[in-house]
């Protein structure tokens, strides 16, 4: 069993799902406020960029990878139209329960699945566009996921990675600052809970950035891949079709 990272942790690989699921056990009730509060609104900037990006049609076949309260699967879903498909999968039981939950409120009774994004329970070659939001930082085994996000799209099908990245370098000072003293104390304010919010600070530097992205969803197949910069690059979304 090789070793990974949780935040600026080295584990075990076999440590890390439980650890991810902790922090996800803890803030599901109250992700949605923390979203908002931490990005000052900027995430449904971000999420309705990709939705953009994405542009479906009615009765195509989508499958959200790691969607939590279900913001990119109720803008897929109103896209796709009753023709279509979007499933709605987490790994997390209690996120997935408050996206269900939300999408249910709202009029909406999507396929809702707890798996693993990096053992999709779907037959190859099933969905026109898979998407993976704050999610991909979070795996384990982020080739393993990235192959078989590429298994499960049809020929010409594209994936959506909408991820935290690097920071133009102007912004890097700030930035560091504003996650490491402002973004654990609003968690321990709101969500009594400042650690799962330094993890987020932490896990976000030790994602692969922009070009080292693109070139792991090149390594596992995607034809093409371009890679979209958001906010000076505190986030980018990254778009590979499988050719
Ligand atoms: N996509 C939603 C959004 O953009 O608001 C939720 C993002 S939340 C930051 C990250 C999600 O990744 C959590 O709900 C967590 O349970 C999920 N996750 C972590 N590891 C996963 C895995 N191996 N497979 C599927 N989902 C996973």
């Amino acid at each position: 069993m090789s070793d990974t990272h949780f935040g600026f942790q080295t584990l075990d690989e076999a440590q890390k799902a439980s650890r991810v699921r902790g922090v996800f056990d803890s803030v599901a009730p109250k992700y949605d406020v923390m979203n908002d509060l931490m990005s000052m609104g900027l995430h449904r900037a971000w999420k309705a960029y990709t939705v953009a990006v994405a542009n479906l049609r009615p009765g195509q076949a989508v499958l959200d990878i790691a969607g939590g309260t279900g913001d990119l699967a109720r803008a897929f879903a109103r896209k796709v139209g009753p023709t279509g498909t979007v499933v709605h999968t987490d790994i997390n039981e209690a996120m997935l329960r408050q996206g269900r939950d939300r999408l249910i409120d709202e009029g909406l009774v999507l396929p809702t699945l707890l798996c693993d994004g990096e053992k999709l329970p779907f037959a190859t070659a099933s969905f026109d566009l898979v998407s993976v939001a704050f999610g991909l930082r979070n795996m384990t085994r982020k080739e393993a996921a990235l192959a078989e996000m590429m298994r499960v799209l049809k020929p010409g099908g594209r994936l959506l990675v909408l991820e935290f990245s690097k920071v133009a370098e102007p912004l890097q000072k700030v930035y560091d600052w504003y996650s490491f003293k402002v973004l654990p104390r609003i968690g321990q304010l709101v969500a009594h809970d400042g650690d799962s919010y330094r993890y987020l600070a932490e896990s976000i530097r030790m994602h692969p950035g922009q070009a080292q992205l693109k070139a792991m969803m090149r390594d596992a197949g995607f034809g093409h891949v371009d890679v979209h910069n958001l906010s000076a690059g505190v986030v980018a979304l990254h778009v590979g079709i499988k050719c």
